[in-house]
């Protein structure tokens, strides 16, 4: 089967051909320009190549609920060509196929539970940390949506007692978001992350917040695994301090053969950056199902 995937992101689009084993065969990133100039793009590279489905992964918030009149739709996103575009609607139109829909991280939380690391798991967890906090969370086996669909990136802090940064989110200052993305960890310490490496206390208060977020979503949702993906993972020291912190904060409260080993319940995405993809390929399946069911 030819599926089409769409990574849609706010500073590009993937675009990319697959099968139903997830395999991905070819792909192409255009600019995210306005929906007038990328879309038909887009379009014309899914209608060359006759796909028989297609996946979307979209950044958000989007309106996941299909009941909704604006099932579809991109809704109050922070960019601002994208508010109130019907994204699924403008591809249906074209294509005609089962278009599969879900925010980014979702796509790439079902990525990762059908091809990776938490395959076979009921209740899985993936965050991303970079530009902003995403997070992607299976329960039951399924892709939790809800009202709208989580956003627990934005999870309220408790700061830690040596931050005097206010905090970055617009809405909230001291969420997750907040105080722990790339860009908080730059304003808080004037440089990129990439270029703070050797500062030790950089990466222990970022793990403070990681951990506390951490801790509080083990609490809720009682995941399996969790993984942690985006720029900022990408320091090699956090995975070990994060564990730690986790550790440190759940100060004994729960005993289970997961907690006993961190190294395999507190991981890295394993599908070499296709995880997104990959979901998307995993959305469109999912949709063909639910037509046929
Ligand atoms: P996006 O979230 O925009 O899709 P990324 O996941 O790459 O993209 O996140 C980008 C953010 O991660 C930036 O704020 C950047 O400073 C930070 N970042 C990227 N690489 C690293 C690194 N090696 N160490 C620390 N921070 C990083
Ligand atoms: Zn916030």
């Amino acid at each position: 089967m030819r599926i089409g995937a769409l990574e849609a992101g706010g500073t590009k689009m993937v675009c990319a051909i697959g099968n139903e084993n997830g395999e991905i065969f070819e792909r192409v990133s255009f600019p995210t320009e306005t929906p007038e100039i990328t879309v038909p793009k887009m379009i014309e590279y899914f209608k060359e190549r006759e796909i028989e489905a297609l996946g979307i992964a979209c950044f958000g918030p989007i309106d996941l609920n299909k009941k909704s009149d604006t099932y579809g739709y991109i809704t109050t996103t922070p960019k601002l060509a994208w508010v109130n575009y019907d994204i699924v609607g403008a591809f249906k139109k074209e294509l005609n196929v089962p278009i599969g829909f879900d925010t980014d991280v979702n796509g790439s939380a079902l990525g990762e539970a059908t091809w990776g690391v938490t395959q076979g798991l009921e209740n899985s967890i993936y965050i991303t940390i970079g530009t902003g906090v995403g997070m992607g969370i299976i329960t039951n086996g399924k892709l939790l949506h809800g009202m709208l669909h989580p956003e627990a990136g934005h999870m309220l802090l408790r700061k830690h007692p040596e931050d005097t940064y206010e905090g970055k989110c617009p809405y909230h200052k001291t969420c997750l978001e907040g105080l722990a993305a790339g860009p908080a960890i730059e304003a808080r310490w004037g440089k990129k992350g990439i270029e703070l490496a050797d500062k030790k206390e950089v990466w222990e208060m970022e793990a403070y917040y990681i951990g506390q977020a951490l801790v509080d979503l083990i609490c809720i949702l009682s995941p399996q695994r969790i993984i942690l993906g985006g720029g900022v993972m990408h320091q090699e020291h956090m995975m070990p301090l994060v564990r730690e912190e986790v550790k440190k904060q759940l100060n004994g409260y729960l005993k289970t053969k997961e907690l006993e080993d961190l190294e395999n319940y507190i991981v890295l995405p394993s599908l070499n950056d296709n995880q997104g993809i990959m979901g998307c390929l995993k959305l469109a399946l999912n949709e063909i199902e639910e037509m046929n069911a």
